[in-house]
């Protein structure tokens, strides 16, 4: 079942003043706007929880992922400033995961949730890391995030990722032996970067983009080399996505482009997004 992304008019209006403050780099007001938006969305779950409002208390919960990107994107502005690039990594990484599930639980056609999940995909691509650590591990004790029952159990019936009265339902691993940590280009989750020793990383892309962007809401466009996104061992195959960030393949998309063979970065610089766009229903 696909949800869908509504803001009351209270929220919308913390919002609209919240971009309103990062279209022209105030971040701090960014926050705190932020904050208080995020503050009435879990007032409204709370009270639509207490009435038994499942599909209210799911909006909510919407509602208020969709203000926490806001904040992970605005915390990596902030970080970017202040030069503490590993922060930054981390606000992306963690806006990513969220972008991304609120992509899939409103059906990948809200034209708001698309535009954040782009732009955070090319500010990861401008870093340029492309080795990560995957751990192999053996679950021992692993419960359901809803109903606190072993997963395996016959009684949840809970699937995870789909939302429960205004709660995901995921699995909270317990306890685990890990039995060995692989090194590797596309893991699922991107947060933990392998670095080589002794190097002072430069990030030479995400310095251009903060010097040339204009706006927090200009839109960003990061042409990775496929190499860089595909990591050392060879070129792509024709039905690897493309490293353009469209999630098409490459074959229907950029084949023959420069950046699929190329080791150079590109960068363009789109148009500035109006706060409106962000806070009001798409058409
Ligand atoms: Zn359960
Ligand atoms: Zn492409």
């Amino acid at each position: 079942m696909n949800h869908e992304l509504t803001l009351t008019d209270d929220i919308a209006s913390e919002l609209y003043s919240a971009l309103d403050a990062l279209k022209i780099w105030r971040i701090e007001d960014t926050l705190k706007a932020l904050r208080r938006a995020s503050g009435l969305a879990g007032q409204r779950k709370k009270l639509a929880e207490k009435e038994g409002l499942n599909a209210q208390a799911n909006a909510c919960w919407i509602a208020n992922q969709y203000i926490e990107t806001w904040r992970n994107y605005a915390r990596c502005w902030q970080n970017l400033i202040e030069d503490s690039s590993d922060e930054v990594w981390a606000s992306l990484q963690s806006g990513r995961v969220r972008i991304d599930n609120l992509d899939r639980l409103t059906g990948a056609n809200d034209s708001r949730i698309g535009w954040l999940q782009k732009q955070l995909r090319y500010l990861d691509a401008a870093f340029g890391y492309n080795v990560f650590m995957s751990p192999e591990y053996e679950v021992i004790v692993a419960k359901c995030s809803i109903c606190n029952q072993d997963v395996r159990s016959l009684d949840c019936t809970h699937i995870k990722g789909h939302l429960y009265a205004g709660e995901m339902a995921y699995t909270i691993i317990e306890e685990c032996s890990v039995k060995s940590v692989s090194l590797v280009g596309n893991p699922a989750n991107r947060m933990a970067v392998a670095k080589i020793a002794n190097v002072a990383y430069q990030y030479p892309v995400l310095k251009r983009i903060r010097q040339e962007l204009c706006s927090p809401l200009q839109s960003l466009k990061v042409l990775t080399p496929a190499k860089l996104v595909f990591g050392v061992s060879g070129n792509p195959g024709r039905n690897s996505p493309c490293p353009c960030g469209s999630l098409k393949k490459l074959k229907y998309c950029c084949l023959g482009e420069w950046y699929t063979t190329s080791a150079l970065f590109e960068v363009t610089f789109e148009a500035v997004m109006t706060p409106s766009f962000f806070c009001t229903v798409p058409m």
